[in-house]
């Protein structure tokens, strides 16, 4: 049986979608002929459920729910080595920040929910802390995720070779750590970060 051709049109790739991952990225989903370099260089793929390649049909396909809700985006390392192999200039790292961010903004459903909430936490941390606090990280990520035993074995060996603190102070700077955050939400507000 014949295959019939699919065409990408703006329908096909929910474009308003395809846009905002453009505009975040500066990089074109269009461009991408699937030649597959990028996932052949991927030291990720192995571990992702779609190959970067396939994450990019899966964009051009309007398919982005599918990998707002699986683990691809997270998995990646920003290594860039993706970016660098593509013959055709799509810089597929910055796709993949640009669904993170995407993601992490709509707090939707994810496999990979718990990358989501170590990085909240680890966040948090810097914010309130000016450092980070890996006790207390491991402890409200274990409570938070519901997996109270999680690591528990390793906290004290961690513990007596001085690799974890119990206490934590305050970074003494934390006014100035504060203040970049406030400078990064107020240049979000204005649309001047992403
Ligand atoms: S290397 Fe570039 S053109 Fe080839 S599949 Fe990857 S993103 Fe698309
Ligand atoms: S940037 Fe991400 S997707 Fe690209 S090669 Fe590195 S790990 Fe893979």
């Amino acid at each position: 049986m014949k295959r019939k051709k699919m065409l990408l049109s703006n329908e096909t790739m929910n474009i308003g979608f395809v846009d905002k991952v453009e505009a975040l990225s500066g990089t074109s989903v269009r461009r991408c002929f699937q030649c597959g370099k990028c996932s052949a260089g991927c030291p990720m793929a192995s571990f992702m459920e779609h190959p970067p390649n396939r994450v990019v049909r899966l964009l051009q396909l309007g398919q982005w729910e599918r990998i707002l809700a699986g683990r691809s985006i997270w998995y990646c390392a920003s290594c860039e080595t993706c970016a660098t192999r593509c013959p055709n200039k799509v810089n597929l790292a910055a796709i993949m920040d640009a669904l993170r961010k995407l993601s992490w903004d709509a707090d939707g459903p994810s496999k990979e929910s718990f990358v989501q909430l170590a990085n909240r936490l680890f966040i948090d941390n810097i914010r309130t802390y000016g450092r980070q606090y890996e006790m207390r990280l491991g402890a409200v990520f274990n409570v938070k995720s519901g997996q109270f035993m999680k690591d528990l074995l390793l906290g004290p060996k961690l513990l007596s070779r001085g690799k974890l603190k119990m206490f934590h102070s305050k970074n003494r700077n934390i006014s100035e750590i504060e203040n970049i955050f406030s400078r990064i939400e107020t240049m979000r507000n204005k649309g001047e970060a992403p």
